[in-house]
């Protein structure tokens, strides 16, 4: 195995992988900003460095800062965690050629996937479901029009090189398609370098439900199930969990064989995951991300498998040690992100100092964070705080915990979305599994 691992991110997912690492006998390499110095995650590492001031761009974004430590420590490989350098092509190459392994896919994989209209090129061509659309650059407004009436408004008009929940538009008629194409161009441009859209169907209503997938570099690929993320607010995820309330066996056997043949058609290896919108008993592919996920703890505890220790072994070249017979889907599990951000006032970010900090605990619950009391959630970065994850052995068990737990969370300091939570777990629709990608906004009234 591995001696040394440089862990090229910072937060939770640093000190998630450190403990993975811990567990396997390994030694590891932090880095930090000069905004992270007295963060969790610098103090449980072996070794750590300061690799320049807090603007991401100058530190955690400086893939040649971050090479030059790993040689200099002598660490064999770096687990980019997910978000800064966990899908940059440059880095997992610049690993290569420095004879460091990037725990992660192949570089092609990532290039491949970086695309949203060549990954919808290479689903559509594995046979996996992909909505209406065009997988081409929209050049010509006229032609575009033409698309959109050949499949029927609503559209979006989407960032191929977007993430995040940017660069996104929907278009209800001719008149407002011509203005987001624009729009979401220049958006695109100055947001990801490159303006480049595309167009396809917009559902109204539908679920984000993904599958988590595990290759090995011999080619054995097996799914982990699926979670249902559609808690979100400007496209992002709040709420996470496993399984999805609606699926059943045959659901699941679908869409885990379309994830399986997606990480095949381009010969993935290590943790990945498929997204997929689910409407009307269809599904489609949105995109795959080639990384491990913020809400991986979920698909742990249901199927008893540690993702980041696996991602590391794959990495050093070993088997993955199960079929896909072996995976069995045991309970439910639910994932809160608590975010430094306030739920009624647009969930805008609030950054600061935690004064005070108390964990909770008890049975089926887990947490992932990387503060404590005294600690700073800076301005910088995203506002995580922790993942606030339960478990029971159905849905309203998961649920019960997630609020019992929730109620004895006290972090006092900064604004949190604590509350938002805690209102969701009492929602009717909620409890119901009546949820879509619109539920906050469905709901925003009664969540304030
Ligand atoms: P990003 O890469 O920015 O995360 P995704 O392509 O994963 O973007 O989409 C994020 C979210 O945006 C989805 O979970 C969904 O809520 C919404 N979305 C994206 N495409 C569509 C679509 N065609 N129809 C409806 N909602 C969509």
């Amino acid at each position: 195995m591995f001696k040394k691992i440089l862990i090229a991110n910072r937060g939770e997912i640093a000190v998630r992988i450190i403990r993975a690492c811990q567990e396997l006998d390994i030694k590891t390499v932090a880095i930090y900003s000069e905004a992270d110095e007295n963060a969790l995650y610098t103090s449980i590492a072996d070794e750590c460095y300061c690799i320049g001031p807090p603007q991401a761009s100058k530190s955690y974004l400086n893939l040649d800062m971050i090479v030059h430590v790993a040689k200099k420590t002598g660490a064999e490989a770096i687990h980019p965690g997910y978000g800064f350098l966990s899908e940059n092509l440059e880095f997992a190459k610049a690993c290569e050629n420095n004879g460091i392994v990037f725990i992660g896919p192949p570089s092609e994989a990532i290039d491949a996937m970086g695309s949203k209209i060549n990954a919808k090129k290479i689903m559509k061509n594995a046979n996996v479901p992909v909505l209406p659309g065009r997988e081409e650059p929209i050049e010509d407004p006229e032609e575009v029009v033409e698309i959109a009436e050949e499949i029927g408004y609503p559209v979006i008009i989407k960032a191929s090189a977007g993430g995040g929940g940017m660069g996104m538009a929907v278009a209800y008629n001719k008149q407002e398609l011509k203005e987001v194409v624009e729009s979401t161009k220049s958006i695109a441009q100055s947001a990801f370098g490159d303006s480049t859209v595309f167009i396809e169907k917009y559902l109204e209503n539908p679920r984000h439900i993904e599958i988590q997938v595990l290759g090995d570099k011999y080619g054995n690929v097996v799914h982990l199930g699926d979670r249902e993320c559609s808690i979100q607010r400007r496209h992002q995820k709040l709420i996470e969990e496993a399984p999805s309330p609606i699926m059943t066996e045959e659901l699941r056997k679908k869409m885990g064989d379309a994830a399986i043949s997606a990480a095949k058609a381009i010969n993935y290896y290590s943790a990945g995951t498929v997204e997929f919108l689910y409407d009307n008993g269809e599904f489609y592919f949105l995109e795959m991300n080639t990384r491990v996920q913020v809400e991986h703890p979920i698909t742990e505890i249901i199927t008893g498998v540690d993702i980041v220790k696996e991602q590391i072994k794959i990495a050093y070249g070993e088997k993955l040690p199960f079929k896909q017979e072996d995976i069995v889907i045991r309970g439910h599990a639910m994932e809160c992100r608590i975010n430094a951000e306030d739920p009624v006032n647009d969930f805008v970010p609030t950054p600061g100092v935690i004064k005070h900090y108390r964990s909770p605990g008890g049975p089926g619950i887990r947490i992932d964070s990387g503060v404590y009391a005294g600690a700073e959630i800076p301005p910088y970065y995203d506002s995580l705080i922790s993942k606030f994850i339960s478990y029971g052995n159905d849905r309203d068990e998961a649920i019960a915990r997630m609020k019992r737990a929730l109620s004895e969370y006290i972090i006092i300091g900064l604004t949190t979305n604590i509350p938002f939570h805690r209102a969701v777990m009492d929602e009717l629709d909620f409890k119901n599994g009546n949820i879509s990608t619109h539920y906050i906004e469905e709901h925003s009234e009664y969540l304030k």
